[in-house]
């Protein structure tokens, strides 16, 4: 098949533990205001946005990333997060087989511009979740070697500084009804990868800042903001 240029290499996130194993990325989901934080009366409504495939940056445990804040920005926030890794789709799906769909799991960070105001006033969701290396995720665990869905804790240190701590029992929509709340909308596709939201404590990072995050029983990811 003739292209009129070399077409791009297809996205991957290697598997932990598996050198030659690789999942081809198909779409990218997030989910935000996805965490009732304990103490809070008022529940957030859940809402769903994309991330391009190509801002993926897999990270392998141990290696630490460099991420580029971008020049349009003076707010870049981290957002710790598990993030589900489908293994296979379809539409208007059932718990079971969103459970059935979980091919493995792994640790993401959700960057996001909190300063790309449109002129409402609110933020632009597409300037402010698509950058270069905006969403950083560590290599995926296969399903069968995770105890997930059940509660993992979440952690995120800058500067060894612990920002963010919470549990995915405080989850609005568990990472299984995500699932199917979103195949409500779109066909789910093996390959998507789907961000389920960070707990409170998201905040602003500088150039020289190092970031490591974690999900207990998934693993960690390191990053640093150049
Ligand atoms: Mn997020």
């Amino acid at each position: 098949m003739p292209f009129v240029f070399a077409p791009p290499q297809q996205p991957v996130v290697p598997i932990q533990d598996e050198r030659y194993t690789f999942f081809p990325i198909h779409r990218v989901y997030g989910v935000a205001k996805n965490y009732a934080e304990p103490g809070t009366q008022v529940k957030d409504v859940p809402f769903f946005f994309m991330k391009a495939v190509d801002t993926v940056a897999p990270v392998a445990e141990g290696d630490c990333l460099s991420v580029p804040m971008p020049a349009h920005s003076q707010d870049v926030k981290h957002e710790i997060e598990l993030v589900a890794a489908l293994g296979k789709g379809g539409r208007n799906m059932t718990l079971e087989e969103a459970a059935e769909a979980v091919w493995g799991w792994c640790v993401g960070i959700d960057f996001t511009l909190g300063d790309q105001k449109m002129p409402s006033g609110a933020n632009d969701i597409t300037r402010a979740k698509n950058f270069e290396r905006a969403a950083p995720v560590s290599y995926i665990r296969p399903a069968y070697r995770c105890p997930m869905p059940e509660p993992a804790d979440l952690w995120l240190y800058v500067n060894n500084r612990k920002r963010q701590g919470g549990s995915t029992d405080h989850l609005i929509l568990s990472p299984l009804e995500t699932i199917v709340e979103l195949s409500k909308y779109w066909e789910l596709r093996p390959g998507d990868l789907i961000f389920t939201g960070t707990p409170s404590g998201a905040g602003s990072v500088q150039p020289g800042d190092l970031l490591k995050g974690g999900v207990n029983g998934v693993g960690s990811i390191e990053v640093k903001i150049v």
